[in-house]
């Protein structure tokens, strides 16, 4: 592990939670409240938990209904929560454990067996965040992949359509790339690939999607943003990668955007169609930006 896991403990009793940051604090970065409000207000702040010990009886929130709280909200439900209680009944460990708890572990606690108990879990929090990250994103740059874009994406439209909101999508390929791989071989390539990948990055918001879908071809999905500002976006990328020359290479890529309608409402739909402004950019010269007219009328 390179960075120490960060563990959250949660009692409303100070002193447990002072005694167990005492038998944590070498090992992990601990963060306590003390209540279930608190806890909250912590997660809200960083969701970037690999593990919270949680107390049962609390006078705000209590531990049960916090598990649950989490455990529905697909930005916590990963966190590995083991309930540290009093409360030592078979039927209050099976009700712990039925709300998703990893462990449960009476008081009074033993600091080795808790400690111990606490590596096993974080070990394979971190392990499973690890294999998730390799099978969502793309090993060469660290986009997205097309099988990560291919979910999200299908979500996003969803979402789009219910709302009635506007979502834009472009496709990027870098033009003549076959070429800068003969004349300067592979693995220049490859930098020139991370390089480009690295301007998509600086470039979408956080709930935007960057993928690479193919060898140098990628594509970003915007969220709540009309054909319009995806194409002002799209400039400034196509300008950022004209004036990269990573390597020393002069590289460009061309765009194709398009906007999500009532016509246009799948992924292969929309990507069809990105693909085919690509291909009108490709054909009129490269390093351009064209958008997808067809059905504009209909946009949302
Ligand atoms: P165009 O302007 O029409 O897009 O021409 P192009 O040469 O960019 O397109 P083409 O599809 O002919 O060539 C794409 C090249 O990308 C061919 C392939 O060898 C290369 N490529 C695909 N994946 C990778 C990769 O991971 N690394 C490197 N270095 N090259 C790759
Ligand atoms: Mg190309
Ligand atoms: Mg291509």
């Amino acid at each position: 592990m390179d960075e120490k896991a960060v563990v959250l403990i949660v009692d409303d009793a100070n002193i447990n939670v002072r005694a167990l940051e005492h038998i944590l604090k070498g090992d992990y970065q601990v963060k306590m409240a003390t209540g279930g409000m608190e806890a909250l207000a912590c997660i809200a702040k960083d969701p970037k938990l690999d593990l919270i010990l949680l107390d049962v009886s609390m006078p705000d929130i209590g531990g049960y209904d916090l598990c649950r709280r989490l455990k529905s909200d697909p930005k916590t439900a990963d966190i590995p929560i083991i309930f540290l209680t009093g409360k030592d009944s078979s039927a209050d460990e099976e009700h712990g454990l039925s709300l998703g708890a990893v462990d449960y572990i009476t008081k009074p606690i033993r600091p080795l067996i808790v400690k111990a108990r606490i590596k096993t879990h974080v070990t394979l929090k971190r392990q499973y965040d690890l294999l998730r990250a390799m099978a969502t994103r793309d090993a060469l740059t660290g986009l997205h992949n097309r099988h990560y874009l291919s979910d999200a994406l299908k979500e996003k439209i969803s979402y789009a359509m219910h709302h009635r909101l506007p979502l834009s999508l472009m496709i990027i390929d870098i033009d003549h790339f076959k070429r800068i791989n003969d004349t300067y071989g592979h693995l220049v390539g490859d930098h020139v690939l991370t390089a480009v990948a690295q301007i998509l990055l600086e470039h979408v918001r956080q709930e935007d999607i960057a993928a690479r879908f193919g060898g140098e071809e990628f594509v970003i999905v915007l969220d709540n943003c009309s054909v319009h500002d995806a194409c002002v976006k799209a400039e400034i990328i196509r300008q950022m990668i004209e004036n990269l020359y990573p390597e020393g290479i002069r590289v460009s890529a061309s765009f194709g955007v398009v906007q999500l309608s009532d016509h246009l409402d799948k992924p292969a739909k929309l990507l069809k169609h990105a693909d085919t402004a690509l291909y009108k950019a490709k054909e009129s010269g490269r390093n351009k930006v064209v958008v997808c007219r067809e059905k504009l009328k209909n946009t949302l």
